[in-house]
């Protein structure tokens, strides 16, 4: 019998990176995967999010005018994503950032932008919405179809508040997240399928996945159509945006040495200085020198300066060798010697660098890279595999695949004196279900206090604390009464904890949702109607941009006719009368505040004078 379908209309991959993200789709009718182009003709889009006085850009045309408008372009929410504001790992960024980020409700990060000249705090959950929003459109337009459904991407190693704010933020874009995989995995998914035939017996593949926000490793074992990852780890924190910081912060250093000034406070100067840098870094893949140009940089003086290939790795040496110690974590981990991976996979565009090859081949002892996947479009073309399976089941064309994942970090609860008790250690094959049976530690405890951590350090405080509860009314008793307590990791490497007291049957639990619980969901229901209310204002300055532009062409076109054709003194003088009406609308400062009936009805009326007259004239 064939399997019910699950999810209506198209189901698509992103790929929802730091830098740029990537959206891909299954041809079901041709048997074969695409990687979508957006308006612009390229295959990844900017993940950024800009706003001006009258409109908002999502993407190549917000980056685009990232220079001009430095304070109100906002990109990287990845690296904010699920994260406290008081996060030390985000403290540099924070530096670095030309966007204002403050704290919100419960330490929450909040961007600050002003749009329609009105200040606006958004989360990272919404600008990422906006980005998915933007890759959707982009699927919409290809298959000419509404898209609800997607599986989207997060690094191997995200966190379960990361993973949930992606997945809220999914829903924020109106889509369906129907599973959210990991970026190594999805890789491997597009490697081990175009390598498929060579697969018959089983094959351990290393995905070593640098991109522009974070740095992920795993090893999987690939044997026929399963899909096993044996261990994942990674970094967050580590990737080619902090190569591009690394130059930066070199270069504000040699500007300063060479001219005597500090232009470290100026967000439009190092705007243009980290774009400068992240072309350089690009060209350094493949020269051996490259300059920075820029003109006027800043009070009239000249931005020239070189830097060598051999400067650039020296400056980020540090970050390069940490990238091979997580690797060997990842190994070890997996219980597994270099010697016994067959294939190194490269993914991500800061796999290119040479240094990074270089040393990490010297740590595979030699052994050649595998290069052959596009290391911009595997993750996305894994995600779009996985989300054909899931919704067309046994009906896809999609080549059939079974995925068993990890969960990065180790699940656990605090213990008497702040001790670590993993309920589930690292690297254990998701989704997954475990029991543990933990014991009061005083006569007649009435109650527990559940703290539920993910990590690895053995002082549970040293960990992530994903949430907590109480599990009340235990019945008088001697200390060392049981309670159980379960944890249930769902295949999104979603969290729901279970405390269980057996002769009462009392129970309490949690899933663990950003830590907001119910006002979470109204809070996104909220964000839903926002994100609705910012398309439509895009949509609605598109069409007022269009009546403005179809006007204007109108206008020039009765132009043309008042000076080349010979019309008759009444007709001159009717057509001149609805120039000057027209053109004094289109000049008219106040022009913004008029609403788009206004344009139309005048080119209405322009169409009323003009045609007839331009019928008569041929
Ligand atoms: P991804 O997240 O995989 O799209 O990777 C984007 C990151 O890769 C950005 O930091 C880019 O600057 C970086 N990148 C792309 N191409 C190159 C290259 N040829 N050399 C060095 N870094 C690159």
């Amino acid at each position: 019998m064939k399997r019910a379908r699950k999810y209506e209309g198209n189901a698509v991959g992103i790929d929802l990176g730091t830098t740029y993200s990537c959206v891909a789709v299954w041809q079901e009718q041709h048997c074969r995967m695409e990687i979508i182009h957006n308006d612009q003709g390229n295959k990844t889009t900017p993940s950024y999010v800009a706003f001006t006085q009258n409109q908002r850009f999502i993407g190549d045309a917000a980056k685009n005018q990232a220079a001009a408008n430095p304070t109100n372009t906002v990109f990287d929410a990845k690296r904010l994503i699920g994260r406290k504001y008081s996060d030390p790992v985000i403290k540099n960024d924070l530096l670095m950032w030309p966007f204002k980020v403050t704290a919100g409700a419960d330490d929450k990060p909040m961007i600050v932008v002003t749009y329609k000249d009105q200040e606006k705090h958004f989360s990272a959950e919404e600008i990422s919405s906006m980005v998915l929003t933007k890759m959707r459109d982009i699927a919409e337009a290809y298959l000419e179809s509404p898209v609800r459904n997607a599986v989207i991407t997060v690094p191997a190693y995200f966190n379960g508040s990361q993973r949930k704010a992606t997945i809220d933020a999914g829903i924020i874009a109106g889509l369906n997240v129907m599973r959210i995989i990991n970026e190594p995995t999805a890789a491997a998914i597009a490697y081990g399928l175009d390598k498929r035939s060579n697969c018959a017996s089983e094959r351990n593949i290393f995905v070593f996945d640098l991109g522009g926000g974070t740095f992920d490793v795993s090893l999987l074992t690939i044997k026929g159509k399963v899909f096993e990852v044996k261990a994942t780890a990674g970094n967050t924190h580590l990737s080619g945006e902090d190569f591009d910081n690394r130059l930066v912060s070199y270069f504000v250093n040699e500007f300063e040495r060479k001219n005597k000034v500090d232009i470290s406070g100026d967000a439009r100067a190092l705007r243009r200085l980290r774009t400068a840098c992240e072309k350089a870094k690009r060209t350094l893949s493949y020269a051996v020198t490259a300059t920075i140009k820029l003109d006027a940089f800043y009070n009239g003086i000249d931005f020239y300066l070189p830097i060598t290939r051999a400067r650039f790795e020296e400056l980020n040496m540090d970050l390069f060798r940490e990238c091979l110690e997580t690797a060997g974590r990842c190994l070890s981990d997996a219980k597994m010697d270099k010697a016994g991976v067959h294939d190194v996979v490269l993914v991500g565009g800061s796999s290119r660098i040479p240094k990074v090859q270089e040393l990490l081949q010297e740590f595979f002892e030699g052994k050649e890279l595998c290069k052959s996947i596009n290391p911009d479009e595997a993750v996305a073309y894994g995600a779009a595999v996985k989300a054909a399976l899931l919704s067309g089941g046994t009906e896809s064309s999609a080549p059939n695949l079974v995925l068993q994942d990890v969960t990065p970090l180790s699940l656990g609860k605090a213990t008497i004196e702040d001790v670590m008790s993993v309920v589930i250690p690292r690297n254990t094959t998701i989704p997954v279900k475990k029991s543990a049976t933990f014991y009061t530690v005083y006569d007649n405890q009435s109650s527990v206090l559940e703290e539920i951590y993910e990590g690895e350090r053995t002082r549970a405080s040293d960990n992530n604390l994903l949430g907590h509860y109480t599990l009340s009314g235990i019945p008088p008793a001697p200390k060392g009464h049981p309670v159980s307590i379960c944890f249930d990791l769902d295949a999104d490497g979603i969290l729901c904890v279970t405390s269980e007291e057996k002769t009462t049957g009392n129970k309490n639990q949690i899933t663990i949702t950003n830590d907001k619980g119910r006002l979470w969901q109204e809070e996104i229901e909220r964000l839903i109607e926002e994100a609705e209310r910012y398309k439509a204002e895009d949509e609605k300055f598109l069409r007022k941009a269009n009546a403005i532009l179809a006007l204007d062409d109108y206008v020039y076109d009765m132009e043309k006719a008042l000076i080349r054709s010979k019309l008759c003194p009444e007709d001159k003088k009717k057509l001149n009368s609805a120039i000057d009406k027209s053109r004094t609308l289109l000049e008219d400062g106040n022009k913004e505040k008029k609403e788009i009936h206004v344009f139309v009805e005048n080119l209405n009326e322009a169409k009323r004078i003009f045609e007839p007259i331009k019928a008569k004239t041929g």
